[in-house]
């Protein structure tokens, strides 16, 4: 038996193998979790995911932009006819325009700014609105940042603000979904790791080699770690944390020189 045997949720944010969400959904998988996948619409989007999440025997594999209410209701929709309930959910998802990351900070559009907001931090209330009548009490919600959240991180620009207001949605949806559900919201705060999404922030090689240099394990982090650290985040093991951004950065956010 499986530390998530019985346990089902969904998983949003795998674009491919290397996506942080698919080594948490792996994890989860290996520990006997059932899971429902969301995949940005379109042909080729599914396809990548299907690749992933078929072998591990995906309940549902279905479209869904987290910017349209109408794509996450038909979502849930789907989830509902796979489980009566869920006991996870993971948002691993973030966008910002090309533009935004190459230009300096104080140059950010309006559109840029809202669009980015809107996927990368506001997606997560959406869909904790949606999922709220499926989740089971002591149903775990986690979301992924990043340490540009609370500190400058050169490149980071827009993204950073983001995930400022991530975090701080992460503590306002804690205390409304404990109060209303006892569910619990958290985030992992982690290190870099070489994916799609980080491949588009400008210096994120120089970031790689600086974090060995300066942490105090000397090292980055695994994208195995990640999917341990989900697993504790998502699994009752975590059963009393809510609220909580979780540093998963081989100890780079304590140093201060
Ligand atoms: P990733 O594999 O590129 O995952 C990002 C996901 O967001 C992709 O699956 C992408 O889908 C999805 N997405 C973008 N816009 C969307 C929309 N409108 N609707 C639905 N899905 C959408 O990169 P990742 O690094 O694993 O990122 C996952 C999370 O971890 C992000 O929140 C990221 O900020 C965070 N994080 C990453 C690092 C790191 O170093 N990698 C560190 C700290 C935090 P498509 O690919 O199909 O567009």
């Amino acid at each position: 038996m499986g530390l998530m045997t019985g346990k089902q949720g969904v998983i949003f944010g795998v674009a491919n193998d290397h996506s942080l969400a698919w080594h948490i959904a792996e994890r989860l998988h290996r520990e006997g979790a059932a899971l429902a996948f969301a995949h940005l619409p379109g042909e080729k989007m599914e396809r990548r995911v299907r690749m992933l999440a078929e072998p591990i025997g995906a309940k549902v594999i279905h479209p869904c932009d987290v910017t349209k209410d109408a794509d996450v209701e038909a979502f849930f929709a789907r989830v509902r006819e796979a489980f009566d309930k869920i006991d996870f959910l993971v948002h691993a998802v973030a966008f910002a325009s090309r533009d935004s990351l190459t230009n300096r900070f104080w140059q950010t559009g309006r559109e840029d700014f809202r669009q980015a907001m809107d996927i990368s931090a506001y997606s997560l209330i959406a869909l904790c609105q949606k999922a709220f009548h499926l989740f089971n009490e002591n149903a775990s919600v986690l979301t992924l940042t990043y340490l540009g959240a609370v500190k400058f991180m050169p490149g980071y620009n827009v993204m950073g603000v983001c995930k400022a207001a991530l975090e701080s949605t992460v503590r306002y949806l804690a205390a409304d979904l404990g109060d209303l559900r006892r569910v619990r919201v958290n985030a992992i705060s982690a290190g870099p790791v070489r994916t799609l999404s980080s491949a588009g922030i400008s210096g994120f090689d120089k970031v790689l080699t600086h974090y060995p240099t300066k942490s105090p394990l000397h090292r980055n982090i695994t994208p195995e770690e990640v999917g341990n650290t989900g697993l504790y985040l998502c699994s009752d093991l975590s059963s009393g944390v809510t609220g909580e951004v979780h540093y998963l950065d081989a100890g780079y956010n304590i140093v201060g020189w």
